[in-house]
């Protein structure tokens, strides 16, 4: 496991996937019954981009560096740069970066759960440190893929799950949809998010159609690209396929999706949005 995210926090895929998680957190919100929140692979928590693995790679100037000062924000990203602001409200420039747990740590409600997991020890313990006193969060430090099986169903019976591997192994995608299909078979009704890398064309091909063969009632697909898919490029962009996807969710990302793109664009930005299992 040599796949850290502390040298990628708050690059143009983080600032994608934390916009829209957290668009599915407030929707899921928009019912007063309690969800609960899985992370099966959760990384560190929360992150300080004036660190050193942070100013090593210096992506995240390109990702929220570029929405921290921008004065169009659209409405659809209030929560999210909310969070942003009260995690830097004493610092004098943006320095504090929540991953996807602390995320959904602040914007989950008094009734919901959070339940973490992340495998590398140091960055569990990190994980464990930084999710410290808050009562309404569990965090697992073992295998990613066993999640969906451990912890659904949920007694909630909703549930929003993120499913974020580095990628750094070949099998990964298909161990997405390998959990997705375990998740949508415990529990029907869980909204799953699977982020995966946009670059590989030849790859994503054999990921869409095993995706599509899971048995999801639904499944949405967003994509934001930041080069040209035809343009060699470490990450031409990345990509969400989100089952079961509340309501509400493809017209608010009609919204987002133009403004991320012309905002993150590096040498080209770009969107897609299409059902890959439409009801
Ligand atoms: N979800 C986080 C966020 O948005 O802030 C970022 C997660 S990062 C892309 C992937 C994480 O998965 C890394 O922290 C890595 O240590 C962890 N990881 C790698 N293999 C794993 C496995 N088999 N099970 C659980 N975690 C794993």
């Amino acid at each position: 496991m040599n796949y850290r995210h502390a040298f990628h926090a708050g690059n143009h895929a983080d600032v994608f996937k934390h916009l829209i998680l957290s668009r599915l957190i407030a929707l899921m919100a928009r019912k007063e019954q309690p969800f609960a929140y899985i992370d099966t692979h959760a990384g560190l928590g929360l992150y300080d981009l004036q660190g050193d693995q942070a100013t090593r790679t210096g992506e995240w100037i390109e990702g929220i560096g570029r929405l921290w000062d921008a004065d169009d924000l659209p409405e659809l990203a209030a929560d999210y740069m909310n969070v942003l602001r009260r995690m830097n409200r004493k610092e004098d420039s943006l320095r504090y970066y929540p991953g996807s747990p602390e995320l959904a740590r602040r914007l989950t409600r008094s009734q919901d759960r959070v339940l973490l997991n992340e495998k590398h020890p140091e960055d569990g313990q990190l994980l464990k440190d930084n999710m410290k006193g808050d009562r309404r969060v569990a965090v697992h430090l073992g295998e990613g893929w066993h999640v969906p099986r451990a912890l659904l169903p949920v007694a909630e019976k909703r549930a929003v799950m993120l499913i974020d591997p580095p990628f750094e192994q070949l099998d990964e995608m298909k161990r997405c949809s390998v959990a997705l299909k375990e998740a949508i078979g415990r529990m029907r009704q869980t909204v799953a998010a699977i982020w995966y890398p946009v670059k590989d064309q030849r790859l994503l091909k054999r990921f869409y159609q095993d995706l599509a063969e899971t048995g999801a009632p639904k499944l949405l697909r967003v994509e934001l690209h930041v080069h040209p898919l035809d343009t060699p490029a470490s990450l031409n962009g990345s990509g969400l396929a989100i089952a079961n996807p509340p309501w509400g969710l493809e017209e608010e990302l009609r919204e987002l999706m133009p403004y991320l793109a012309q905002k993150l664009g590096q040498t080209k930005g770009g969107w897609t949005m299409d059902w890959l299992i439409a009801e």
